[in-house]
C-alpha cells in the first residue's frame, strides 16, 4: 500500500549535458577521464498543481558566445551541450504545460545547472534552503552560482529549513554539503512507490556505491553524511533512485513526455 500522496506522474525532463573532467564528480578520479554528464528538471503533476524540482540549464550557457567565453571559457572550461531537443519550455509543452501553469518550484541549491530557467517561472512560489538563499546572496558565492539567473526582482522565493514536507507525497531532506543548503527530495507515487532523487548529494552510482564524495564541497563531513543518508534511503523497499548527473544510468530513464506513476 502507497503511503497517501498528491503526487500523481514524475515527468523526468532531460535539459542537456555538462562536459566535465570525471574529478568533478568523483574525488580522486583519474584526470584523464572526460564525463558528458546529464542535468534534468522533474515534473510532478499533483492534485495541488504542477511542481517543478529544480530550474535546468539556462541554453545562453551553451549558446551565447560572449557568455560562454564569460562564464566557462576563460577558465579553460568546456560549455554545456544544450541542443533544441533539450529546451525546458517546448518539453513543457508537449506534455501540456505552460511556465505560468507551474504554481511551485523547488530548487535543490543554486548552482548555474540547477537554477538556469528561474526566469520562466517568476508567477510559481520558489522554495529554497534558507542556508543556501543566503549564501547564494553573499558577496563571494563561488564559480558555480551564476547570480543573474536566480537574483530575480520579485521572485516569490519562500523558504524551508531542514528535512520538510511540501504536500503529502513531496518531500525534501536536508542533505548540506555539498552547498551550503543541498536538499533532495523524495516522491511518492501511487504505482511506482518512492522515488529519491539526490541531486547533487552524489553525482554517479560510484559515489554510493565506494562512498567516495564529489569533487566540490562546502563540509566534508555535512557531505558525507548527506551521501551515506541517500545510500540508507536508497536501500528502503520500494524505492527507485533517479540520479541526476550520472551518464550510465541516463540510458535507463523513462525521459518525458513519458513518466513514472
Ligand atoms: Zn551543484
Amino acid at each position: 500500500m502507497a503511503d497517501a500522496t498528491c503526487v500523481r506522474r514524475l515527468f523526468v525532463i532531460l535539459c542537456g549535458f555538462e562536459i566535465l573532467p570525471k574529478s568533478i564528480s568523483v574525488r580522486g578520479a583519474d584526470s584523464r577521464f572526460i564525463l558528458s554528464e546529464p542535468v534534468f528538471v522533474y515534473l510532478l503533476d499533483t492534485e495541488d498543481g504542477w511542481v517543478l524540482l529544480d530550474a535546468g540549464l539556462n541554453p545562453d550557457n551553451g549558446r551565447d558566445a560572449a557568455r560562454v567565453q564569460e562564464r566557462f571559457g576563460r577558465f579553460g572550461l568546456r560549455p554545456p551541450v544544450i541542443r533544441d531537443v533539450h529546451l525546458l519550455e517546448p518539453q513543457l509543452r508537449a506534455i501540456g504545460v505552460a511556465a505560468a501553469d507551474i504554481k511551485h518550484v523547488v530548487l535543490s541549491h543554486l548552482h548555474y545547472d540547477h537554477a538556469g530557467c528561474l526566469a520562466q517561472f517568476q508567477d510559481a512560489f520558489v522554495w529554497i534552503q534558507r542556508r543556501e538563499f543566503e549564501h547564494a546572496f553573499s558577496p563571494e558565492p563561488g564559480f558555480a552560482y551564476f547570480r543573474d539567473e536566480y537574483d530575480i526582482p520579485g521572485l516569490p522565493w519562500r523558504f524551508c529549513e531542514g528535512d520538510w514536507e511540501l504536500m503529502p507525497g513531496v518531500r525534501f531532506i536536508d542533505t548540506r554539503g555539498h552547498t551550503e543548503g543541498h536538499q533532495s527530495a523524495l516522491i511518492e507515487l501511487p504505482e511506482a512507490g518512492r522515488m529519491l532523487l539526490p541531486f547533487d548529494a552524489g553525482d554517479l552510482q560510484e559515489n554510493f556505491d565506494r562512498e567516495v564524495l564529489p569533487g566540490e564541497s562546502c563540509d566534508d563531513a555535512a557531505a558525507l553524511a548527506a551521501l551515506l543518508r541517500v545510500k540508507a534511503l536508497a536501500a528502503q523497499p520500494r524505492t527507485t533512485v533517479l540520479l541526476f548527473h550520472d551518464p550510465a544510468a541516463l540510458q535507463a530513464m523513462r525521459l518525458s513526455p513519458d513518466c513514472y506513476c
